[in-house]
């Protein structure tokens, strides 16, 4: 199902892998036509990837903010502050700057861009490389609702994103930002129980993922508590329950708990 096109000009500072994967992903949904989207990188390759799917791209970041109505800044958090500095001269009140920058704050993003500018931060995470991103979103002091509605747009052509107090990032980094990484090691350990039990690795892996991803699917389009979904699965004296109990006496729950607690508290640590 094709999404509401929206009637913005978007751009792209850095035209690196999340850029390119935000592009993508707006493009195949509809939500933006490739000639309504401009991006720039220093780097001659990364303007090619973008050309070739027949978006613009240039040379100078200013080029970009005077072409655009949303402008990404999606290079690497150290050159956030250069660039926005760069470009602030050229922002008018027709401009939204997102910042999908790990650990850059509302107030460091403004103090670059300007007491004016309306930004929006996003924590994205891995899989918006593949079109299922679990974004939060947090708006900064002069951003507007309609500001929010379009973010909003974008980033759910390309997967799900919420909309938090900045207070709570740290705990979207522990929980969604550093999850992908916790599922890829339950996916794998997946893997490892079936080839123990036989399995060869290429099923084993594929029969773990799909599993994940089926489950994952089950939770967000049934609505309902994933503990009933488990419930309705785990038969009286059956072969769930079992391994279901094998899982228990291993603590995986309270261990999941303490990882999202370990990254939030890490992430308090260094932003
Ligand atoms: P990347 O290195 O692939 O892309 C950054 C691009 O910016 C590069 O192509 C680089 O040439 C370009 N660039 C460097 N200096 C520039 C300048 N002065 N002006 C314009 N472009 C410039 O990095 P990425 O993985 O796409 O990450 C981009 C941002 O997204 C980072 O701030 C990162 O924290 C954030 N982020 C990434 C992920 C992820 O999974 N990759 C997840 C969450 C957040």
């Amino acid at each position: 199902m094709g999404l509401t096109k929206l009637q913005k000009r978007i751009g792209f500072i850095g035209a690196g892998q999340m850029a390119e994967a935000l592009a993508r992903g707006f493009i195949s949904k509809g939500v933006i036509e490739a000639s309504s989207m401009i991006a720039t990188d220093p780097v001659a390759a990364r303007r090619e990837v973008f050309e070739s799917f027949d978006v613009r791209a240039v040379t100078t970041n200013v080029e970009v903010v005077k072409e655009s109505d949303i402008v990404f800044v999606a290079v690497k958090p150290q050159y956030v502050g250069p660039v926005l500095k760069e470009v602030r001269g050229h922002l008018t009140d027709k401009h939204t700057i997102v910042s999908i920058a790990a650990g850059k704050t509302l107030s460091s993003l403004k103090e670059a861009a300007g007491d004016n500018a309306r930004i929006v931060r996003v924590m994205p995470n891995t899989p918006c490389l593949v079109g299922e991103t679990a974004s939060a979103m947090c708006l900064g002091g002069q951003a507007t609702d309609e500001d929010a509605e379009n973010v909003r747009a974008l980033f759910s052509s390309v997967g799900r994103i919420v909309q938090v107090d900045e207070k709570m990032l740290s705990a979207v980094t522990g929980l969604s930002g550093s999850g992908p990484a916790y599922v890829f090691l339950v996916i794998e350990a997946l893997a490892d129980g079936g080839v123990k039990a036989g399995l060869p690795r290429d099923i084993s892996v594929a029969l773990a993922a799909q599993t994940v991803l089926g489950s994952a699917k089950m939770v967000l389009e049934t609505g309902k508590h994933p503990g009933l979904l488990k419930d309705m699965v785990t038969s009286p004296g059956g072969t769930t329950i079992a391994g279901y109990h094998e899982l228990e006496k291993g603590g995986v729950r309270a261990s999941l708990i303490n990882a999202v607690v370990a990254a939030t508290n890490r992430a308090d640590e260094i932003s």
